[in-house]
């Protein structure tokens, strides 16, 4: 069954227009330089450059993996760009960002993985701003140094999105993707570090019960994770995966209410809740 086609109430709310006076499309453009916010014209942008927030993607914008939610494109990556690090310290400082969080494609093409230019790039904020710093990476495929690589940049939060329950992993993330490899890489995250704070985030609607979320949210909690956000999933096409409900926000609010007494640290769940929502507050609450 599915629920796509038209929204339901809670959902309808005016995208709003880049922050002139924080995210100038015109300095993303002097450093090249990409973030989620605009990219994907975040439903939440107003409230993020207020927090002096913003999602830089690096390494590019094709990916090699083929999750059945995400309208980014798949194909063969350009090689990275040294200077980028750089370009997203410098562009964070004038933007004069508070939290800084740093995402990229998964890059399955590169022996790393990304994990160099994800270390580069949060040592380049950390040397240039004050900002708290978060990533959030893709899986590492079992790569335990190019995970560990990541971690010794002692970013202030290490995010890593589950996604969803494991029945429906393969469907959502692809073959390549594996449950029980997102828990382990945030138990290595805290093993490595204990001072770097773990995340996650689901999407709800995509056909989980609700006895299999809160076994995934449990799952979380086994593996010391600290921080968690749920939002709605929302088709991006056609050809994507259709949306099998529309959670209301009387029960995303309920849902978080549990995830709390379940002892995560801090819970953002909400219709437009996304994985950098309110996520100053949450890195700064550490
Ligand atoms: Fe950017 Fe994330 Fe905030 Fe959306 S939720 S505006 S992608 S920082
Ligand atoms: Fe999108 Fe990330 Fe999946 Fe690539 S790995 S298709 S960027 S969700």
């Amino acid at each position: 069954v599915s629920a796509s086609g038209r929204l339901p109430r809670w959902l309808r709310r005016p995208v709003p227009r880049s922050n002139s006076n924080h995210m100038t499309s015109e300095l993303l453009d002097e450093f090249n330089l990409e973030t989620v916010c605009e990219n994907a014209k975040c439903p939440n942008r107003m409230e993020c450059y207020s927090q002096q927030t913003a999602t830089f993607m690096v390494l590019g914008n094709v990916c090699t993996r083929p999750c059945g939610f995400c309208a980014v494109h798949r194909g063969k990556p350009e090689l990275p760009e040294a200077d980028e690090p750089a370009r997203v310290a410098e562009a964070a400082a004038r933007l004069g960002l508070k939290h800084v969080v740093i995402t990229s494609v998964t890059r399955d093409d590169l022996p790393d993985g990304g994990a160099e230019h994800f270390y580069q790039c949060v040592v380049a904020v950390r040397e240039q701003t004050s900002a708290t710093t978060e990533v959030l990476t893709p899986d590492f495929v079992h790569c335990k140094p190019s995970l560990e690589r990541v971690i010794e940049a002692k970013p202030t939060v290490f995010n890593h999105n589950m996604e969803t329950v494991p029945r429906l992993y393969r469907r959502v993330r692809g073959p390549k993707s594996d449950y029980r490899w997102t828990l382990e890489l945030m138990r290595q995250v805290k093993r490595y570090d204990a001072d770097v704070a773990t995340k996650s985030g689901l999407m709800l609607g995509l056909g989980e019960e609700r006895g299999e979320l809160l076994e995934a949210l449990a799952d979380l909690r086994e593996y010391d994770v600290d921080f968690l956000t749920l939002g709605q999933y929302l088709q991006p096409g056609e050809k994507y995966l259709p949306v099998v409900r529309y959670v209301p926000p009387e029960e995303f609010e309920e849902i978080g209410e549990i995830a709390r007494s379940m002892g995560f640290k801090k819970v953002a769940s909400g219709p437009f809740v996304r994985s950098s929502y309110h996520a100053r507050d949450m890195a700064q609450s550490k």
